[in-house]
């Protein structure tokens, strides 16, 4: 990936933030200019035909990867930890994750996933996977070393993610990836929620750790991204699927999610402040059940996340006390600040109604009252909060208290 000359390159001594700032960039090899430009192509051309028929060339052709892509991957290795043996770049978040299953499973095997893995990956695993021979039996969040009385002798692969999607379980990794370990399968992780800065997923027992950088990467809502880290026992695989499947991203999407990645430190340092002000107002509120964010200490999963991760990010859920549906939506549609939509990790709050009850298959999803998860952006917290005030009064008009 990387060649000869990398003194602008990380060094081992190097910390995250400015592993962020080195990784990827070859200044010596771009005429001194910062960052690496965009190589908009597709045929690369070779000076002779003997050059050709020896495959001779840094870059053959722009599917194998080309200046902009090798950059962004190197800088992705650069923060995912010393296990990290290769970065693949995929399309969407969706995409990584389907490409990571297919390069670790056939037609035989069973995998384990998490129920509250983020849907569309249970859709893959229900229809692609199933086509494919492959089973899939869903487990419990909480089930740590427990995993291994599910574990049978076809079974592959482990899926995780921590903190669950809208539920915001958090899992016991390590104790996970050793029964999957002893039996020989490997640990697919989303690991979208907290990234590589705050959750080293790699050194964890992670063999494959999957982010959707369309989320904190990109950062800027303006992109569809994915990525894969893997170690030495599943990079392999991991290339010749994404390879062989045609995946590729392109150029322009690969520079914002390069430039994106330069201040994810600052960003998500941001989001997380943010995002604890505002949950501890919300814990604060009458209206409030619960409020689902492993780093308050009232949450179910407060030790596991002090003991394995390094921060948390801007994205948690709220339980609210029962009112009607017109009451969550008068809430909501009373806010100005937070935009209504899916996704998150842009730069703007966001909030959107949710109910697990039809996704889940293993556990029951009975939180006491209606759920919203809120992504706070980078405003500053006390106008969040005043929309959010804003918004528990019309809540208040519309249940008619
Ligand atoms: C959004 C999201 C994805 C999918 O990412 P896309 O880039 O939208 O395909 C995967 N996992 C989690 C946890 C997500 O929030």
């Amino acid at each position: 990936m990387t060649s000869s000359d990398d003194r602008h390159g990380p060094r081992p001594e190097h910390g995250p933030r400015t592993r962020l700032v080195l990784g990827g960039r070859r200044p010596d090899e771009h005429y001194g200019f910062v960052n690496t430009p965009v190589f908009h192509g597709s045929t690369v051309l070779y000076p002779t035909a003997g050059d050709y028929l020896g495959r001779r060339s840094r870059y053959k052709y722009a599917r194998r990867g080309t200046p902009t892509s090798e950059a962004l991957e190197s800088a992705l290795a650069a923060i995912e930890g010393d296990a990290c043996a290769g970065v693949a770049l995929l399309p969407s978040g969706l995409a990584a994750i389907s490409a990571a299953l297919l390069a670790v499973l056939k037609a035989g095997d069973h995998l384990l996933v998490s129920d509250s893995a983020y849907d569309p990956t249970r859709t893959v695993c229900d229809t692609i996977l199933t086509r494919w021979g492959i089973e899939t039996t869903y487990y419990d969040p909480a089930i740590g070393a427990g995993i291994a009385d599910l574990m049978r002798p076809d079974t592959r692969a482990v899926f995780v993610e921590s903190p669950g999607s809208l539920s915001f379980e958090i899992q016991d990794i390590p104790a996970i990836a050793a029964a999957a370990h002893a039996r020989d399968a490997v640990v697919l992780m989303d690991n979208t929620w907290a990234t590589p800065l705050f959750f080293r997923a790699l050194d964890h027992g992670v063999d494959l750790s999957i982010q959707s950088g369309t989320k904190y990467i990109g950062g800027h809502s303006d992109i569809m991204f994915g990525c894969v880290a893997a170690n030495a026992r599943t990079n392999k695989a991991l290339r010749d699927t994404v390879f062989n499947m045609g995946l590729c991203v392109g150029p322009d999407d690969m520079n914002l999610a390069q430039r994106g990645l330069r201040t994810l430190a600052v960003r998500l340092a941001a989001h997380q402040e943010a995002a604890l002000t505002v949950a501890r107002w919300l814990e604060g509120r009458p209206e409030v059940l619960r409020v689902l964010h492993p780093a308050l200490p009232s949450h179910p999963g407060h030790a596991l996340w002090r003991r394995d991760f390094t921060g948390s990010s801007g994205l948690f859920s709220v339980v609210f006390r029962p009112v009607p549906p017109a009451a969550v939506e008068a809430f909501l549609d009373a806010l100005t600040l937070f935009g209504i939509g899916a996704s998150w990790g842009g730069y703007e709050s966001l909030a959107i109604p949710f109910d697990c009850t039809p996704i889940r298959t293993a556990t029951a999803w009975a939180p006491g009252g209606p759920t919203v998860r809120f992504h706070i952006g980078l405003e500053d917290p006390a106008d969040l909060i005043a929309d959010l005030d804003r918004g528990f009064a019309a809540m208040k008009i519309a249940a008619g208290a």
